[in-house]
């Protein structure tokens, strides 16, 4: 591991933060209470700005302009054309400000300034436009029913949802949920992460200058306990969706159920299996591992975190792992050259370190860091243990940092019923260049995503989410805009029907 140096991108002013009340209704408004929270920097520990803390009063009037929006209001029954023409104004607004909202998730998250740049934000826009070019593709089925009767299903938006995001992928968890709510006509209230408020606010503004109307989007920043737990339990609500912890999307579909019995989308924790095969191009495929385990500073729900390799090559790969580790930059978020920044917060900070502990303990061999970095912030080294057992906790749970457990496998059988033999089914990869291994395999690993010689191969078509208790239901693809639709029937007798 590296440390990054100083660079002019590194040394770059806070820029004064322009919204920091919640949106309701199209306006920036302060808490009924008046409370506010500090949201902090993670490289620093310094309070970036006080941001509106929201409770169950705010929660309530957001849900009010919602519903007044999706009763009343336009945006429900704007035409799909109007709706779509919209939405590609404010992905168009996004891509203007692209480094104005990279400079927030940075700050707020500590995630790299030039992959949020170049890769998440523009992704926002592109989710964006994918649904709205899906506005005017909503449609039912015609019905071929039994005796003198037409029937026909018709597609009609779910009404008022709320969205529940993490901090991990500010950017790109908002446009999960709002973009496709969006394209079905709903309206909505979302309630960030109380970790990475800022980007939120920033898209409400941005939504209002394209005309989305006053409503259709409201912001409520707040705690998951107070705000989070008013939204899923509110009785006028029709749909929730979650991204989080599993603790924690328990808790949303209890409320859900316990409040107005709302249908709940959740997408949550994974303990993902990276699975190689003793065929594969050792180098290309070690760095592949490695950035799929650390990257985003394993603060991503699918991170291959469980890296199984076959014996044959297994002590080649663990020297590449290590070689690639020892160049990877831990530093500065803002500096080009840097790999990982640090960690969301204290919490996690020092959650990640107590796994660490926890893995040396029961016996893990460490190959590579292990260490906070001694300076200001939530840095983490890279750490890889090697000699991993499937019983020990590193393997088991989630821990949500760059920790990487590597295990050693024999035979495809083997390999499938350890990496199967989690509460988790976020994502899976299989690295192999046996056709006949990869269809079996990927077959047989219960997880929602399979990824076959790549890893993170995210796009807007393509549907995301998990089995088990990493979830249910869909984001991104087709199967993420029919969660905010709901079937009508309609009949109709024809003929000499009895019915006329
Ligand atoms: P978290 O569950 O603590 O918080 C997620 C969101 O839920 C936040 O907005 C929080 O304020 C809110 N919340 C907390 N308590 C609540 C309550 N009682 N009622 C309603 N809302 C509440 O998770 P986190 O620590 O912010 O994020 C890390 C977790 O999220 C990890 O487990 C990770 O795997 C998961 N995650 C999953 C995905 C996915 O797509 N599957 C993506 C990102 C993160």
């Amino acid at each position: 591991m590296m440390l990054s140096k100083d660079s002019q991108e590194s040394n770059f002013k806070i820029p004064k933060i322009k919204f920091t009340q919640l949106f309701i209704n199209g306006e920036f408004v302060d808490s009924v209470s008046g409370k506010t929270f500090e949201t902090i920097d993670p490289r620093n520990e310094e309070v970036i700005a006080r941001i509106a803390e929201g409770d169950e009063e705010d929660i309530d009037l957001a849900v009010k302009a919602a519903r007044e929006a999706f009763d009343h209001g336009p945006w429900p029954r704007l035409t799909p054309k109007e709706r779509r023409r919209i939405m590609l104004k404010f992905a168009d607004l996004i891509l203007e400000h692209v480094k104005e909202i990279a400079v927030l998730d940075t700050m707020d998250a500590g995630k790299l300034f030039s992959a949020i740049k170049t890769i998440e934000i523009p992704n926002v826009a592109d989710v964006l436009c994918y649904y709205a070019g899906a506005t005017d593709k909503i449609h039912g089925t015609t019905l071929k029913m039994s005796g003198e009767i037409q029937g026909y299903t018709l597609l009609e938006p779910i009404g008022v949802v709320g969205h529940i995001i993490p901090w991990n992928f500010p950017s790109q968890m908002f446009a999960y949920k709002v973009a496709p709510a969006l394209a079905a006509g709903c309206t909505m209230v979302v309630k960030p992460a109380e970790q990475s408020p800022l980007s939120a606010l920033y898209y409400a503004y941005l939504a209002k200058q394209a005309g989305i109307p006053d409503g259709v989007i409201n912001v409520v920043t707040g705690f998951g306990p107070t705000a989070g737990a008013a939204l899923s339990s509110h009785m006028d609500v029709d749909k929730i969706t979650f991204t989080g912890s599993t603790e924690v999307g328990h808790l949303v579909m209890q409320a859900a159920a316990t409040s107005n019995l709302k249908p709940g989308s959740l997408e949550m924790g994974g303990k993902c299996p990276f699975i190689v095969f003793d065929d594969v191009d050792v180098d290309k495929i070690a760095s592949l591992a490695f950035v799929g385990a650390i990257y985003n500073k394993g603060e991503g729900c699918v991170c291959g975190s469980r890296l199984f390799i076959q014996e044959a090559i297994y002590d080649k790969f663990v020297k590449k792992l290590e070689e690639t580790a020892k160049t990877w930059v831990v530093g500065d978020p803002f500096d080009p050259n840097t790999r990982h920044g640090p960690q969301i917060d204290k919490i996690q900070f020092e959650k990640v370190l107590s796994y660490i502990e926890h893995g040396k303990r029961e016996g893990a061999t460490l190959l590579t860091g292990g260490n906070a970095l001694d300076r200001k912030g939530y840095f983490i080294e890279p750490t890889i243990f090697i000699d991993v057992e499937d019983d020990m906790i590193i393997a088991k749970e989630e821990i949500f940092g760059p920790v990487l457990s590597v295990m050693k496998f024999k035979t495809v059988e083997e390999v499938i019923k350890r990496a199967n033999c989690t509460k988790y089914g976020l994502a899976a990869g299989v690295m192999t260049k046996d056709l006949n291994i990869a269809n079996t395999v990927s077959r047989s690993i219960r997880a929602g995503v399979i990824w076959i010689n790549c890893y993170f191969a995210f796009d807007p078509d393509c549907p995301y989410g998990g089995y088990k208790c990493s979830g249910f239901e869909r984001d991104l693809g087709m199967e993420g805009l029919h969660k905010f639709l709901q079937v009508k029937s309609v009949a109709t007798p024809i003929y000499n029907s009895p019915w006329l």
